[in-house]
């Protein structure tokens, strides 16, 4: 695979030559380097967009729908190859990377029917001897700027709507995690026109940040932290270009008397440490209801403590690293401060001591409310664990944050469901159960997490504009 650019269907470096290393998480040494690309780099991958789209955008659905359909076999048939270098590249257990890899695929082939489906209100004669229609129309370029966590699966959830919807994209990774992205660049140019799908490596601050201001994108989608995604939402506010955001989460638990404690459990040793608690969604919040908390903390602790961490390519581990040396300061740096605030680490708390970035998974019980370990984003293998006096308060803590990207109620209570649902400001709530997704539905936030859905036909319309046009007869 190029180590390199791909612009207009042409591997290139950056102009000026620049590169940037990429680390192998697990082992804190380098696999590779790419191009650390600037403003001239986006220039050329925005023109190159721009030409393509002149076709790609009039093509039929069903055409279009039949090349994505094409890129979804060139994925299928690869996903060993993307997969071992998702693993490389981000540290992702071989126990986990497989259902992330069929997710993906999924997205494509939903995305690639979701062309098809694009639909508008009903036309007619609203006005006599007039006659109106709507169309939904591509926007053109996108500029799609990506996170680390699931390289390949945001990206897709990035690409897939916008291409279906009859845009082009320059898609800039994160300097991270560039490598499936290129590998995808790769398996699908001879099925990409060329200039419909450019790939751009870089930093945010140089190559993001080209792409955010360039008056040839029409539209920026972010998935990344809530702080870069209100630089990307001023930035873009110069040239008013639309912007699409998927940002951080704090997910609150809420953990009812009268739930099924065992089954929170096994969700929660499990899905808290996904991806080593690397995600937007992760169930890291949890609010135990006054009966069960002591329960709940003792069974999580047990479970947590029996993960096994260690080595991504070794079939028994359940958790890797964490992707930085820079996020396993965080990461390291937010449990002691939370330790030191008075919550008891009840199993965990610190960095192992390996080669690699590797913190133990972690339980913080009993942090106050207002505490940054309650407050703010860890992203990393950590659950803090507080105990509530009723509903009221259960729900005004879980919604005590700034994020609201998504949140679980446990209940055997169907009435207490529904109210906690539909009082909860999350863009998914879950009811006995934490994180499963599927392609037909939305994901996106609320409050700071963002605006914008990914997955489901609305993340196609997001990629649109509706046009009336209005027939005089
Ligand atoms: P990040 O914000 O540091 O970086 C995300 C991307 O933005 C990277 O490609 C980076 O290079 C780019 N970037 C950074 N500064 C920029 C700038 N000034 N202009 C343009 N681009 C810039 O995020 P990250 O650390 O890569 O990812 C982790 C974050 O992503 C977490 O907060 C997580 O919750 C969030 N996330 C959200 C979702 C979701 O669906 N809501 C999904 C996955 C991750």
């Amino acid at each position: 695979m190029p180590h390199q650019n791909l612009i207009n269907g042409q591997w290139v470096d950056a102009l000026d030559g620049a590169t940037d290393e990429v680390l192998n998480p697990a082992t804190g040494t380098s696999i590779g380097r790419v191009p650390s690309s600037g403003a001239a780099d986006v220039d050329a991958a925005v023109e190159a967009a721009s030409t393509a789209f002149e076709t790609w955008g009039r093509m039929t659905p069903r055409a279009r729908s039949e090349v994505l359909h094409r890129v979804a076999d060139a994925i299928e048939a690869d996903l060993p190859t993307l997969s071992r270098l998702e693993m490389e590249n981000c540290g992702k257990p071989a126990s986990i990377i497989e259902f992330e890899m069929d997710l993906t695929l999924d997205n494509w082939r939903f995305f690639a029917g979701g062309a098809r489906f694009l639909e508008g209100r009903a036309g007619g004669e609203y006005l006599d001897e007039h006659t109106s229609f709507l169309r939904r129309d591509p926007l053109g370029v996108i500029g799609s700027i990506a996170p680390w966590n699931y390289p390949l699966n945001m990206a897709t959830w990035k690409l897939g709507p916008a291409l279906a919807a009859g845009n082009t994209v320059v898609l800039k990774p994160s300097e991270l995690t560039p490598f499936t992205a290129l590998r995808l660049a790769e398996i699908t140019s001879d099925i990409l026109p060329p200039g419909v799908l450019n790939v751009v490596t870089g930093q945010g601050e140089t190559a993001g940040d080209a792409l955010v201001r360039h008056p040839g994108v029409a539209m920026v989608s972010l998935t990344g932290s809530v702080e870069t995604g209100k630089v990307i939402a001023r930035t873009a506010a110069e040239t008013l270009k639309r912007v699409h955001l998927e940002l951080g989460g704090k997910a609150p638990v809420i953990i009812f008397d009268d739930a099924d404690i065992e089954a929170a459990v096994a969700c929660l040793v499990e899905m808290s440490y996904y991806n080593s608690g690397q995600d937007c969604t992760a169930p890291c919040r949890v609010l135990a209801g006054p009966g069960v908390y002591e329960d709940f903390v003792a069974g999580i602790t047990d479970a947590v403590a029996g993960i096994v961490t260690g080595d991504p390519f070794d079939e028994a581990t359940a958790m890797g690293p964490v992707i930085s040396a820079d996020q396993l300061a965080r990461v390291t740096g937010m449990v002691e401060r939370a330790a030191a605030a008075g919550a008891e680490i009840t199993t965990g708390g610190s960095a192992l001591d390996r080669p690699g970035f590797f913190h133990a998974p972690t339980v913080v019980a009993g942090p106050a409310q207002d505490s940054e370990i309650v407050q703010r984003e860890v992203f990393g293998p950590v659950i803090s664990v507080q105990r509530f006096r009723d509903d009221e308060t259960a729900l005004a803590w879980a919604n005590d944050v700034d994020y609201g990207l998504s949140a679980s109620v446990w209940t055997t209570d169907v009435g207490r469901a529904m109210r906690m649902s539909a009082a909860l400001q999350f863009g998914c709530v879950w009811v006995n159960d934490h994180i499963p997704i599927v392609s037909e539905m939305p994901h996106g936030g609320f409050k700071q997490s963002g605006y914008g859905k990914d997955m489901s036909i609305y993340a196609i319309e997001h990629y649109t504009e509706l046009k009336h046009v209005m027939v005089k007869h």
